[in-house]
């Protein structure tokens, strides 16, 4: 990957972007990480640069690409975000902190499936939006373990596994909800052949070769269908067909037995045509032409999937009996499918995320089809959070946690807290017995006061000691209710058993 590739791409979509920035960025990247390798051998900076690359395939801002070329400048290498701030201003810089922040959540051992767990899952993802605070850190996130992913195979197995199952369970997930189609389908695959080999190989020899037949038997299909729509005063902006992601035809195949002879969308046909009256005349002249398959129209646009996703799709009856889907949208719906929250995120950018936001407030959610986004996340959030949904609208910026901070153990479990809290909160949220005989407290490795607010993402050891014991202070430094109680109720028991002792020393004193 080269810088001029990505300043291509950037071209493609926003020839006024700011390219100087990002030609900054990279040069800064590129002297930062010289002389690091991968562990697959490569340069570093060949992952900043994909990172960068894959960003600009989502169609994001001049800004959001810069902060992908400095993503792990913080994090492996002498810089401080202190200097990014100074060289590139405190938005990229915070971009830059945000990313470092969520690669410290770190899923550990949770086997898939396991209802028990699942919530765990849930609350995982949620604590990933939360310490984002940002959409565009979530996009350089997920750009960046893309690359990861691609190049797994140079790590040990073991870590193939875990990083592999954290894509599948965490990232692909809110790629999914955030609706970026294409990222999400990327994800999943470049992880399944590590979480699940075997059905990997099995499913890639039964599918290659139909791949290939369908897309040929598409490419007969085409010159019809656009001479027919003609007719009609159709106007087709694209058509192209798409190939089902391999771990989306998985997942089908295990409701179809797996049968692929029964998945009529491995390679479907899809139109892009002006706007939604043109879609259901499309629909219309496709079933005139070939007779649809019954039970198998899909009106997404009258209702739209639960992440947003809008299109007509059916299945016909095609040339020589063929089964084929086809898919038809408009431009914007087609936009909206494979960038899902990037396509908002790249237009407030250019217009100034001020007026967006006061755009969007001002728009009533019920024709706001832009808003849909921020609805889901927001419906996502009040399955367990009780937020208004006007107080959400009002601000663009993930901070439905505002008042919550999430703080992590050495082996990277979260432990969610009220802000302000303190290490001694933090280790009676831990265990009860660690909190009784905490000592002291190491914060991202450093020896820190037991009294000092711990802050959103620190990363916190206690260190204990049996006979080190709860004494009246920490009742003022400890900010939950939980550890108040703990040390009280410590303190009480302690008074009784002590309590003759006490008279005698009291007495001899006042003496
Ligand atoms: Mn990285």
């Amino acid at each position: 990957m080269t810088l001029n590739i990505i300043l291509k791409k950037i071209k493609t979509y926003n020839p006024d972007a700011d390219f100087k920035l990002i030609e900054k960025a990279y040069y800064f990247a590129e002297k930062a990480h010289q002389g690091q390798k991968r562990k697959s051998g490569e340069d570093y900076i060949q992952h900043s640069l994909y990172t960068a690359y894959y960003l600009a395939e989502i169609k994001s801002s001049a800004v959001t690409i810069a902060a992908g070329l400095l993503h792990d400048v913080v994090e492996d290498t002498k810089i401080t975000n202190k200097e990014i701030k100074k060289e590139f201003g405190r938005e990229i810089a915070f971009l830059v902190e945000g990313v470092s922040n969520l690669g410290k959540i770190k899923y550990r051992g949770i086997e898939p499936k396991n209802g028990r767990l699942l919530g765990q899952i849930e609350n995982l993802r949620k604590v990933f939006l939360a310490m984002a605070k940002d959409i565009r850190v979530i996009l350089i996130k997920l750009c960046d373990r893309l690359h990861n992913l691609e190049t797994l195979s140079s790590l040990p197995p073991e870590k193939q596994k875990r990083i592999a199952m954290e894509s599948m369970e965490i990232y692909a997930p809110l790629s999914y909800r955030l609706g970026i189609g294409e990222l999400t389908g990327r994800l999943e695959d470049a992880a399944f052949p590590y979480i699940y080999p075997k059905e990997y190989q099995k499913l890639l020899t039964q599918v290659e070769e139909r791949y290939e037949k369908r897309k040929k038997y598409l490419e007969k299909i085409k010159p019809l269908i656009k001479k027919s729509l003609k007719k009609q005063g159709i106007k087709i902006i694209e058509i192209h067909s798409r190939s089902k992601h391999y771990y989306s035809l998985h997942k089908k195949l295990q409701h179809y037995d797996s049968d692929i002879n029964k998945i009529y969308d491995l390679v479907a046909l899809r139109i892009i045509v002006k706007n939604v009256k043109e879609c259901y005349k499309t629909l219309g002249i496709i079933h005139k032409l070939w007779k649809p398959l019954f039970g198998r129209i899909k009106d997404y646009i009258a209702m739209p999937k639960p992440n947003g996703y809008q299109s007509l799709h059916t299945t016909v009856f095609c040339v020589d009996g063929k089964i084929i889907e086809f898919q038809i949208r408009t431009p914007e719906m087609h936009k909206e499918a494979e960038l899902g929250i990037a396509a908002h995120w790249y237009y407030s950018e250019q217009k100034g995320i001020k007026n967006k936001v006061k755009k969007l407030i001002n728009k009533s959610p019920e024709n706001g089809k832009e808003l849909r986004w921020v609805k889901q996340l927001q419906k996502w959030q009040q399955e367990t959070k009780n937020i208004s949904p006007d107080e959400y609208l009002k601000t663009l910026k993930i901070d439905f946690f505002e008042d919550r901070i999430f703080i992590f153990t050495p082996k990277g479990d979260v432990i969610d807290l009220p802000e302000d809290a303190t290490s001694i909160d933090f280790a009676y949220a831990v265990h009860s017995e660690i909190g009784d005989h905490c000592d002291s407290a190491k914060v991202n490795q450093k020896m820190t006061s037991l009294s000092k607010p711990l802050k959103n993402g620190d990363l916190v050891e206690i260190i204990t000691k049996k006979n080190k014991t709860p004494s009246r202070d920490w009742i003022k430094i400890a900010k939950t209710n939980m550890a108040r109680s703990r040390i009280r109720s410590y303190l009480n028991k302690e008074s009784k058993e002590k309590w003759p002792k006490r008279i005698i020393k009291t007495t001899w004193k006042r003496k």
